[in-house]
């Protein structure tokens, strides 16, 4: 069964289609875009290894040609060098204006060549075929799109919506343990910043999703993009409660830095740990309650992924430097950082009143634990 979602924004709407077997069918999924048959798609080396055939062949079937691009795996991708080697090969593949480029993968692959197809030519329509659990719930859906700069995390980029977001969840079988429970930390991010009653599904299913329920991967997915294509819909370039989805980050951002991008620290695993610390700082304020805290490490524990700065391996920079590389966050505005708190689970707000010495002894009492 395939489930249509629609993101409103007005003349750039879009679907997002949510089912298993898209990537056979993506071929009559994306002709109706299509001005001439043909595509090119940008990939990774590990999804072109598992899934570039059967999505070859889903185009084959209604006889549009692909031609394909595959840049190297992980979060390295997402800047400059890659990305000038992606705008350069469209332009050599002489992608049109009027073409489809087509991002197939996880998030970094969603960001780098959503942004390509931003510039390209002043702006080509492009089709998220997200691959990730990360990329499926969160980054394939609202049009971020961007790289990484030496000075930070998505500092360049552009807001460019996809045209359309083809979910196919039997996809998912082939991630690794741990790239699947990363992109989990996005998904229960909509239940601790919005969505009480979504949380309290999690802490029930989340076990079972993560040990391969279709049907319960699919509700996972189908509820997490709503949830973001409902925000989106209200707040595209984030003047308000957008803001509200980057619950966690600012300390996540801060924790990529300081481990390299690296795989010490996936993404998904860094905005688990962040969420952990905002409810941990709210509860410190005396906005939330010091069960809920502890409630949500108890849920992310239980499901295996990281959930202390203490799982995170190898050495880290002092408190000090933590909070110097969160000034560097997007969300700053006149050298203060907006912070996203929150009063309970699913009851997420922005702010900017946060108490700086809490955040600091938050941070500390995390480092010395480790
Ligand atoms: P990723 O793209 O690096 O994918 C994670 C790993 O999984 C990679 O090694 C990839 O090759 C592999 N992979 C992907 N699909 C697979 C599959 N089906 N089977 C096997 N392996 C597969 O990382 P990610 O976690 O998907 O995304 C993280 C990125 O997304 C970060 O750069 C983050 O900043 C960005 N992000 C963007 C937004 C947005 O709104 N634009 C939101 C959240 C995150």
């Amino acid at each position: 069964m395939v489930e249509t979602l629609r993101v409103e924004l007005g003349d750039r709407s879009y679907d997002i289609r949510i089912g298993q077997g898209l990537l056979g069918r993506a071929g009559a999924e994306i002709a109706p875009l299509l001005v001439r048959p043909r595509v090119a798609v940008v990939t990774d080396e590990n999804v072109a290894a598992l899934h570039l055939e059967t999505l070859q062949a889903g185009f084959a079937a209604a006889g549009i040609e692909m031609v394909s691009l595959v840049l190297p795996a992980g979060e390295a991708t997402k800047a400059w060098p890659e990305f000038s080697r992606t705008v350069e090969w469209l332009l050599a593949q002489k992608v049109e204006r009027g073409d489809v480029v087509v991002a197939f993968g996880g998030g970094v692959i969603g960001d780098l060549v959503g942004f390509a197809a931003a510039v390209l030519r002043r702006g080509v329509r492009f089709v998220q075929i997200p691959t990730s659990l990360l990329a499926q719930v969160d980054s394939s859906v609202g049009g971020k799109t961007g790289i990484n700069a030496p000075q930070g995390k998505n500092l360049i980029g552009a807001f460019h919506q996809p045209s359309l977001v083809l979910a196919d969840i039997a996809v998912l079988g082939t991630l690794t343990a741990r790239d699947f429970l990363a992109g989990y930390g996005e998904v229960v991010k909509y239940g601790m910043l919005g969505d009480l009653d979504f949380f309290e599904w999690l802490e029930v299913n989340g076990t079972a999703l993560a040990a391969g329920d279709m049907t319960l991967r699919a509700e996972a997915v189908r509820r997490s993009c709503q949830a973001k294509a409902d925000i989106v819909s209200r707040d595209e370039t984030e003047q308000g409660e957008r803001a509200l989805l980057n619950l966690g980050h600012t300390f996540c951002h801060a924790l990529e830095a300081a481990t390299g991008y690296s795989d010490r620290l996936l993404h998904g695993e860094g905005v688990a740990i962040g969420c952990a610390l905002a409810f941990e700082v709210s509860s410190r304020l005396g906005l939330c309650s010091q069960e809920d805290p502890s409630r949500i490490r108890a849920h992310l524990r239980a499901m295996g992924t990281k959930v202390d700065l203490a799982d995170i391996a190898g050495d880290l920079p002092d408190t000090d430097t933590l909070i110097a590389l969160m000034g560097q966050d997007k969300k700053v505005t006149d050298g203060t950082i907006n912070y996203i708190m929150a009063r309970g689970i699913g009851q997420a707000f922005v702010t900017s009143d946060v108490d700086a010495n809490v955040v600091k002894s938050v941070l500390s009492d995390a480092l010395s634990s480790r």
